[in-house]
């Protein structure tokens, strides 16, 4: 097992590390082993104004930086984080809980996301309008909206907050992110790396401490121009009014209940074991994370089987054992929620075919767990579990899968199984949702739209559309005769 000091985590303002101005902080805890590891700087109202002065200077220094030069500082940090890639991993397993693998993969995902979007920098075209009159020349140019607010949490401490950060800087805007305070070393550990790389003071900004207090803090001072949060759909609901109320431009990337269809004609063995791991990532803590399976009748019983087989090799302990295929849970709220939806389905009759109960008493653990049969109203079929659950139905026809994939008000990823070309079309043109994964997990690329619709939320986090929320188009039309 990998062992090092955690560190204490402190803001980051006007491109210096502090302590909050009060002096406070607050414990963090490893959700492997309860123990308190370290700590991280508590801000208030005093350490909030400086972030939003130090945003509002690092927004002035940097937009006045060439989109090459941003380019460049931007592809340094991308190294950087690659080169501490193994020690950023392990701070991330202790205030995380995920495996180190996937932790390692999470950094080094962060690292190509800052090159992609490095590289978009370049690419912020405007473009030329076809005048009325010939010595009239209109011309839209792209400029970057303002200094950016980000709201992060804690099941991606690296990931959630890198598409923010990266799309947000190259398109010219600084930034101040309230990292998730659960898990703030990783996150600091990743702004290091821009200023290391040489971002000038105040572009890239860290805060810390009470979530409501922060978000209603930056989201209606002046200085702020752009919001973007990932987080739960009642919460992000909240902050989407307040930004309306203050007309700042929002990116919402909220909860998710992805489906996953599987036909009778599909790879069975295939989407069981793919399927398998991906519901597992994270302990399933993940908005994309595939929850109700639907499978249609004729090989219910062979995905059924096969899926709980592969649930039974998995191996739950702390992130840091090289055995561990799956960690602790983030925190002891999840645990009481996985709890309460599985009582929930034994309650109702369903079926309890692995897992369903906490390992020991030491850390947030819980069995990777599968239940079937379970009825429409049950929670689990309605509260995104946010756990290592998954719910797997039987369904007869096309149109009782797609009916009941549409059924819940979120829309995020979905996935389907199927050999098809007729029904693999029919599932890309009807499901409601802003990402359909079909007989591949293939989402969450840098280069690729990431985002929500219906109460998952608004605007994307890959792509090219990913930059354009962070600019303003401004039209100049001149004449030049005269
Ligand atoms: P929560 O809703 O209290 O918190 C979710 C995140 O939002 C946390 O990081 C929290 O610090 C932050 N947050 C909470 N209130 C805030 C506010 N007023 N302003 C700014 N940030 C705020 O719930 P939780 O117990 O941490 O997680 C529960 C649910 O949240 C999960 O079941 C899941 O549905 C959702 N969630 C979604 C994602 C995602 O990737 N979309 C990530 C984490 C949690």
């Amino acid at each position: 097992m990998t062992q090092l000091t955690y560190p204490d985590t402190l803001l980051l303002i006007d491109g210096q590390w502090r302590k909050a101005a009060s002096g406070r902080s607050e414990p963090v805890v490893n959700p492997a082993t309860g123990q308190v590891i370290g700590t991280f700087a508590f801000a208030d109202q005093e350490d909030l104004e400086g972030a939003a002065q130090s945003v509002q200077k690092g927004f002035v220094a940097w937009r006045n930086i060439s989109a090459f030069d941003r380019y460049k500082i931007m592809r340094n940090a991308a190294s950087l984080l690659r080169e501490r890639a193994d020690y950023i991993a392990t701070l991330l397993t202790m205030e995380q809980g995920k495996v180190l693998g996937e932790a390692r993969a999470e950094v080094l995902a962060g690292a190509d996301t800052i090159d992609w979007f490095a590289e978009e920098a370049r690419r912020t075209y405007g473009r030329s309008i076809p005048s009325r009159s010939e010595d009239v020349l209109q011309l839209v140019v792209k400029e970057p909206i303002g200094p950016v607010a980000a709201f992060t949490p804690w099941n991606f401490p690296i990931n959630q907050i890198v598409r923010k950060l990266a799309a947000a800087l190259a398109a010219g805007c600084s930034i101040v992110v309230k990292a998730p305070e659960e898990t703030p070393a990783s996150p600091a550990e990743l702004l290091r790396a821009f200023q290391d790389a040489g971002v000038p003071a105040g572009t890239v900004n860290l805060v810390l401490g009470d979530p409501a207090e922060i978000s209603s803090f930056f989201i209606t001072h002046p200085v702020i121009r752009k919001i973007s949060f990932t987080g739960s759909t009642q919460i992000g609901k909240q902050l989407a009014s307040l930004a309306g109320l203050h007309m700042k431009r929002t990116t919402m990337e909220l909860g998710g209940h992805a489906p996953v269809l599987v036909f009778d004609d599909a790879d069975i063995q295939r989407a069981a074991k793919t399927m398998c791991a991906s519901k597992f990532r994270n302990a399933g803590q993940v908005c994309v994370s595939p929850t109700r399976f639907l499978v249609q009748e004729g090989v219910y019983s062979e995905f059924l089987d096969a899926f709980v087989e592969h649930t039974r090799t998995l191996k739950t302990g702390n992130g840091l054992d090289a055995g561990s295929n799956m960690g602790a849970l983030a925190n002891p709220r999840r645990i009481r929620a996985m709890e309460e939806a599985v009582q929930d389905v034994a309650r109702r009759g369903g079926n309890i075919r692995a897992g369903g109960k906490r390992i020991g008493t030491e850390g947030n653990f819980f069995e990777p767990t599968v239940v079937s049969d379970v009825e429409t109203s049950a929670l689990s079929m309605n509260v995104e579990p946010f756990g290592p659950l998954a719910i797997i139905n039987p369904f007869k026809t096309l149109d009782d899968a797609i009916t009941e994939a549409n059924r819940l008000p979120f829309g995020l990823a979905s996935y389907a199984w199927c050999r098809s070309a007729k029904t693999m079309h029919d599932i890309g043109r009807r499901m409601e949702a802003g990402m359909v994964s079909i007989n591949h997990l293939g989402l969450g690329f840098p280069e690729t739209p990431f985002g929500g619709i219906k109460d998952s939320g608004h605007g994307s986090e890959g792509g090219t559309e990913a930059m354009e929320p962070y600019l303003t188009p401004k039209f100049i039309t001149q004449l030049s005769n005269h």
